[in-house]
């Protein structure tokens, strides 16, 4: 049987940072118990569903702020998950949660429920630089959670960095990178800032109040923060996740990220969540209160749509190839697996894309790891060139 990630989204905010372009709502917070209920209401509606039992490998909780929900809340939805899904051998838990919305009380709360692994929004350890973001929360406030995360025994913490703000020096990037480096996370995320149509800031950038992200700028952060993080001890395997080894030898990677990375299964629970299974992608639909509505009222449809489902949309060859290669390609390590790629495509690799392949080698964007025709990935340079590459495939 094969183990899906179960990402389930929780689109609430304190606060939207001015930055932001994710499905998420300040001042909904009243919602959260009904949006709790209709949660396990589309968890149990799925799995009558499929005909078949399901098989959890991961549960992601993301957002919005996951940490915005009690203990309570999150021991229902884990309840009914357990429920619903087999969840045997060692399946992976992931809370984000924003520093400044959890204690020590709640992190052992958390932990004891099965959370076995932190992912904390950190941004930057510069003050000015929070503000910029509109983020609610301070340095120390990321100083405080670690610690209480540590003494309520979360033995995997990842670290979420955002870089290339405009005006930000490579000096101040350092500075918040080493910061957030003396906290001695497991795993670490690095975003280059983009500003979306949309959001404050791009408002903020039309009216000439803020300047353009520079990309050389950016780019030269992201080297010296790959470099930085290898000298650290940290093991980059893809284009924005950087992992410690455990002692036992295991890379401290996201297993449900790697899910989408190798674009297997998963099903999205929640406002705007996306799922991906049985050939089929899916999308939730996105405001909280019609969420919670549908789901109040729905009945069991046919696998893998339910009540919350707005679209959904069968997964043609060509696109199951072309996203095999854009997303295992992120992967900079592992790459594509040439015997991976036939076996499950009765097509080799380099008959597929011969003539791509050996452009983009030439041009020094990609390479064959381990022997030539085993595993393609990017190479150095092709790393900040990815969407270049991507292109070719699909
Ligand atoms: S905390 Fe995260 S999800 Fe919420 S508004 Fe800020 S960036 Fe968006």
């Amino acid at each position: 049987m094969s183990a899906y990630g179960l990402y389930l989204h929780v689109p609430f905010c304190h606060h939207r940072c001015g930055y932001c372009d994710f499905n998420t709502y300040a001042g909904l917070e009243g919602l959260i118990p009904a949006y709790v209920q209709a949660l396990c209401r589309e968890i149990e509606l799925l799995a009558s569903s499929a005909g078949r039992p399901l098989q959890a490998g991961t549960v992601y909780f993301g957002g919005g702020t996951p940490s915005l929900l009690t203990p309570t809340q999150l021991e229902t939805i884990l309840i009914k998950l357990a429920e619903c899904f087999s969840m045997e051998g060692g399946v992976e838990v992931t809370l984000e949660a924003n520093p400044g919305t959890v204690t020590l009380d709640y992190l052992r709360q958390v932990r004891s429920l099965g959370v076995n692994r932190l992912s904390l929004g950190v941004q930057s350890a510069d003050a000015d630089e929070l503000r910029f973001l509109e983020r609610e929360h301070t340095f120390e406030d990321v100083q405080r959670s670690v610690a209480w995360a540590r003494a309520a025994n979360v033995t995997n913490l990842s670290l979420d960095l955002i870089f290339g703000l405009p005006g930000q020096s490579l000096a101040g990037w350092k500075r918040s990178l080493q910061a957030a480096l003396e906290l001695a996370p497991e795993h670490i995320s690095l975003y280059a800032l983009s500003i979306e149509h949309g959001t404050p800031l791009h408002a903020r950038l039309l009216r000439g109040e803020v300047g353009s992200p520079d990309p050389d700028a950016a780019a030269d952060m992201y080297e010296w923060a790959s470099e930085c993080l290898v000298g650290a001890g940290y093991e980059q395997y893809e284009i924005s996740n950087w992992a410690r080894r455990e002692t036992s030898g295991e890379l401290l990677a996201c297993r449900h990220n790697l899910q989408y990375w190798r674009n297997l299964p998963y099903l999205g629970f929640g406002a705007g969540a996306h799922g991906y299974i049985d050939g089929w992608r899916t999308v939730n639909v996105l405001s909280p209160a019609a969420y919670i509505q549908r789901c109040q009222s729905g009945i069991a449809l046919d696998f893998p749509r339910t009540p919350a489902t707005t679209h959904i949309q069968a997964v043609d060859r060509v696109a199951e190839i072309g996203e095999t290669m854009m997303m295992g390609l992120r992967l900079t390590q592992e790459g594509v697996q040439a015997s991976a790629f036939e076996g499950r495509f009765g097509e080799a690799l380099e008959t597929k894309f011969g003539r791509q392949i050996a452009d983009l080698v030439a041009k020094g964007l990609l390479e064959w790891a381990s022997a030539p025709g085993e595993r393609l990935r990017l190479t150095q340079r092709g790393r900040l060139l990815g969407n270049q590459v991507f292109v070719n495939f699909v």
